[in-house]
């Protein structure tokens, strides 16, 4: 099992240390001396899995960056401890009230603090667990529409901040319904089981997403990548796809299963939505199948 990674955010040195000190060994730590570096690492595509959080720190206190974390889809889940000498009761209901998980006092035991983060990681392991299950397709394994729609959102709105392009494949298996009817549904889904698989396989980095759009249409939403690195991983896809060499002998465009793609990408701004990147990608992918399927069509919405 990989190593969680605990952020540590305090405005004093020496408290992070002796936090830093106490987590090391056990997990990866990362360290902000203020509320908008810790906001910065907790977007990032590599966010920590808990957040030890100050109060008291100037420009941005911690109960600020806490209430930032929780309106925001991407960090929500990430559960936040504050540890603070602020020991009022009131200002322990109100670190709780913004959504933290925990409220520690100082002057705090070491062995109280470690057992607490271990405790809340377990809590929220296990509620990755049962968020992973209602995210994944059924059928392929991979995710489902409900996530798709999500990470879109998440990473429409880093692209929004970060002003970089977001790119998006609609991928459709050609004649699907033809290998249905003469192949039988079971075989049906063997093919779309195998063809997430290597779509999957296929897509090139870990920030890439892959998930089951509907039927037999998948989708992909590529970070930091514009139309002709979108065009690129398509290609790539498709030839990926052909080398499967899974017979079709009822398809009009080859005896085999293909793949048709429409790629799309923006640098989004407040004027439109994700809404308008899918619509491009869906334009995309029927003038590649009017074009003959088989192929990836692409248009530069940015
Ligand atoms: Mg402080």
């Amino acid at each position: 099992m990989t190593k969680s990674t605990i952020l540590i955010v305090d405005d004093m040195v020496a408290n992070i240390k002796v936090l830093g000190e106490l987590l090391k060994d056990e997990y990866k730590i990362r360290l902000a001396t203020n509320g908008e570096k810790a906001l910065q690492i907790s977007r990032s595509s590599n966010p920590p899995d808990l957040i030890l959080l100050d109060v008291i720190m100037p420009e941005m206190d911690g109960y600020e960056v806490c209430a930032q974390l929780k309106t925001d889809k991407a960090t929500k889940n990430i559960p936040v401890i504050f540890i603070t000498a602020m020991d009022l009761e009131k200002d322990e209901t109100k670190g709780l009230s913004l959504g933290a998980v925990d409220y520690i006092t100082k002057p705090f035991s070491l062995p109280i603090v470690k057992a607490r983060v271990k405790t809340h990681l377990e809590l929220k392991h296990h509620r990755d667990i049962l968020e992973d299950l209602s995210t994944l397709d059924g059928l392929t394994g991979i995710s489902n529409r409900r996530r798709f729609d999500e990470i879109l959102e998440i990473e429409w709105l880093r692209a929004l901040r970060e002003s970089t392009s977001l790119a998006l494949l609609m991928i459709d298996i050609d004649h699907f319904k033809l290998y249905n009817d003469n192949y039988g549904h079971i075989a049906g889904d063997d093919c779309l089981k195998l063809v997430a698989k290597n779509l999957l396989d296929g897509i090139p980095r870990p920030a890439d997403f892959l998930a089951r759009y509907g039927g037999e249409e998948f989708a992909a939403i590529l970070p930091m990548t514009d139309t002709k690195g979108a065009v690129t991983v398509g290609s790539s896809l498709i030839m990926h796809i052909n080398a499967l060499k899974i017979p079709h002998v009822h398809s009009l465009v080859s005896d085999q299963i293909t793949i048709s793609i429409g790629a799309a990408s923006i640098i989004p701004d407040r004027r439109n939505s994700s809404v308008f990147l899918i619509e491009n990608a869906d334009n995309c992918l029927y003038l590649a199948k009017e074009g003959g399927r088989n192929r990836v069509e692409s248009t530069d919405t940015g």
